[in-house]
């Protein structure tokens, strides 16, 4: 898949970057926001320019002068008196300039190629990071269908030749390292491991492996399988490395969708179903919406029996491939990158960061080439033996049981009520008199005060006049 971008011009930008981050870090007073660090993210999709403030600042949407200059203001922050002009020559970033616009007023300007959309957003502090001012340029849409258009072309050749489309997904990325331990970053890890297992792949002519992102940069969780279903993958693997802080929790896991997961996913489908969809007045939206649903968990729990065996396959490898990596075996988690209904999904946790002798393994070279190949092995064994037909039955017998649940509690419910309401009706009244009050009510018909607000829908703030009738709930 061609990438729009050359190294070049990444490596001019953070050059340039470099150069800024020197200049603000020269110029700016004590008082007010400062800007400690500029990033530069970018997908053959998207761009991120990321700017650490000091202090939280406040940012304008995004507007545009006559001539298509971009601009936003930042409210609380200093710079230089002048103005500083960066020539980015990027596809998303022509150039960007910065200026104090007047005392505590900075203005980021900006030139996107025609089509470019740019937002802004303040991205609040979190535990690892400070405020961030983030610059998100997205690449115009006819550039993009064009460009998704041509990858599909070619993926529907090689299908046509019978070649086996593998989406491998390394996680993280960007903005986003994922787990940070004992040398181990891992957006890195899992990107090194993507390009190994990719390998395997590429020697065999049967198969055609993608990569779901082939840099440093954030995608999307949704956008990891839809990238995958638009190439209509007969794989998903997305690739991780764990974390736990219990230390002495070690090895190799590979997950595939949970029913908590997949229950969740349909009923957002259906959800998003019935805010969508015209029923055109002929069928009732309840039966549609049980027809859709009952379609939709047929459909996940056939997947989901293909994703076990994919598990099972990989798990077998990978747990055989490192004698010093033990295997945790296959789990089921409702990760939302194994929602897919279209193709088998798995997730692969290659162990434990946070484990020292986990750690040591990751980091053998010998033994990440062993993991790739043993993840190639155990996904083409899928691929290209018969497996299993049929349904993930553990799914059917949870909706099962969760649908006979819910019959249940409102079955329960409704008797609850039903019970409420002849005892209404076969309560003694009670007339109000002067100097009565809703305790000495409850204490003259010796029944807790709550029992008799909660009899009557009421709150102890409520007022009560002579003449008002209460009921009395029975003893
Ligand atoms: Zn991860």
């Amino acid at each position: 898949m061609g990438k729009p971008v050359t190294k070049r011009n990444t490596l001019i930008l953070s050059l340039l970057i470099s150069l800024f981050i020197c200049q603000f870090s020269l110029s700016f007073a004590a008082e007010g926001g400062r800007i400690t660090d500029i990033r530069f993210w970018q997908s053959p999709e998207e761009a991120q320019v990321v700017l650490d403030i000091s202090e939280t600042p406040r940012v304008s949407p995004v507007s545009q002068l006559k001539d298509g200059t971009l601009y936003f203001d930042i409210e609380n922050c200093i710079f230089r008196p002048g103005r500083q002009r960066y020539p980015l020559q990027n596809p998303f970033l022509e150039v960007l300039t910065v200026q104090q616009m007047s005392e505590g007023k900075v203005r980021v300007f900006f030139r996107a190629p025609i089509g470019v959309e740019a937002k802004t957003f303040v991205l609040p502090v979190t535990a690892s990071k400070g405020d961030r001012i983030v610059i998100f340029l997205k690449e115009p849409q006819a550039q993009l269908i064009k460009r998704r258009n041509a990858e599909l072309n070619e993926v529907n050749r090689l299908k046509a030749e019978n070649v086996k489309i593998v989406v491998l997904d390394p996680g993280h990325g960007g903005e986003d390292p994922g787990t940070r331990n004992n040398g181990i970053i891992e957006k890195n890890y899992v990107m090194t491991m993507g390009k190994l297992i990719k390998a395997y792949f590429d020697r065999d002519p049967r198969f055609k492996a993608v990569l779901t992102r082939d840099g440093d940069y954030i995608i999307p969780l949704e956008r990891r399988r839809e990238i995958a279903e638009h190439l209509g993958a007969d794989a998903f693997l997305s690739l991780h490395v764990n974390y736990n802080s219990r230390k002495a929790i070690r090895g190799i896991e590979v997950y595939f969708e949970s029913p908590r997961g997949a229950v969740g996913e349909a009923e957002r489908l259906v959800a998003e179903m019935e805010n969508q969809v015209d029923f055109g007045g002929v069928t009732t939206p309840t039966n549609n919406t049980q027809v859709v649903k009952r379609e939709i968990v047929e459909r996940q729990a056939a997947i989901m029996n293909k994703s076990r065996q994919l598990a099972e396959r990989v798990e077998l490898q990978l747990g055989a491939s490192v004698v010093e990596l033990p295997s945790r075996g296959v789990k089921r988690a409702g990760f939302k990158v194994l929602h897919s209904m279209a193709m088998p999904s798995i997730l692969v946790e290659f162990g434990y960061t946070s484990n020292l002798a986990d750690a040591e393994v990751l980091k053998n070279y010998n033994a990440r080439t062993r993991m790739a190949q043993a993840v190639y092995l155990g996904v083409r064994d899928f691929l290209l033996n018969p497996i299993e037909e049929g349904l993930d039955t553990s799914y059917l017998e949870f909706i099962r049981t969760s649908e006979a649940n819910k019959i249940a509690v409102a079955k329960q419910r409704a008797a609850a009520q039903a019970k409420k309401t002849a005892s209404k009706k076969n309560a003694e009244k009670y007339k109000v008199k002067s100097g009565d009050s809703l305790s000495k009510i409850a204490a003259k018909n010796k029944i807790p005060l709550a029992r008799l607000l909660n009899f009557n829908n009421i709150s102890s703030k409520h007022v009560i006049k002579v003449g008002d009738t209460l009921l009395i709930p029975p003893k």
